[in-house]
């Protein structure tokens, strides 16, 4: 099972893929997550990326790819794949229907986590109150940011996968036990 969730910053798809690594032992590929470990251990892609992640912007298209090549490749016999935060454009998503397919793999689900625009800044302000871990770009005028680049960049792809696949539309503003439940269905109703 390999799924994609599609939503903006804050809407709840790192919960939601924690969840299903839980439950269904899939593997979760957060761009996000691996650039973030790769700053904090300062690699040579850390290097690369880390005034890039500071400044709410997106990562080159090149670099991703590369990287989730890399991890698709080594991860694809495991029971599944859950893609969060890539792709982010619409070259990547081009790039990853060319990788699944060199790959002998399907894409089985495609999740949109939706959510009020007005409640993720409030929703990702809090969220950095809580962490333990501080993320750079988790202050409001970045965060304005990531939704504007979501916006432009990403939510494009909605479009692109709703013409290829069905995408559905899960309401992320439903408590997150709820959301979670949701999913778990849709799964098994694939399964
Ligand atoms: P969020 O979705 O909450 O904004 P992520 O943890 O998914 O946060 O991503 C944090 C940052 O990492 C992004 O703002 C961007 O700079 C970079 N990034 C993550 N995924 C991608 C991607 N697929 N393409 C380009 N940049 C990415």
């Amino acid at each position: 099972m390999n799924l994609i969730l599609l939503g903006p910053p804050g809407c709840g798809k790192g919960t939601q893929a924690a969840n299903l690594v839980d439950k269904f032992n899939y593997c979760q590929l957060s761009t996000g997550d691996i650039l973030r470990e790769a700053v904090a251990n300062e690699t040579a892609t850390g290097k690369i990326v880390k005034d890039v992640l500071a400044s709410g912007r997106l990562v080159e298209d090149e670099l991703i790819i590369k990287i989730m090549e890399e991890k698709i490749i080594k991860k694809k016999s495991g029971p599944g794949l859950i893609f969060d935060g890539f792709p982010r454009t619409l070259i990547q998503a081009n790039e990853l229907e060319r990788l699944l397919e060199r790959n002998q793999m399907s894409l089985d689900l495609i999740i949109e986590l939706e959510v009020d625009e007005g409640a993720l800044l409030e929703r990702i302000i809090k969220r950095a109150e809580e962490s333990r871990e501080k993320r750079e770009d988790d202050n409001s005028d970045i965060v304005k940011r990531r939704l504007e680049v979501y916006n432009k960049e990403t939510r494009p792809i909605v479009d692109f996968y709703s013409s290829r696949y069905t995408v559905n539309k899960v309401d992320g503003m439903k408590s997150i036990q709820e959301v979670s439940n949701i999913i778990e269905e849709m799964i098994e109703n694939k399964q």
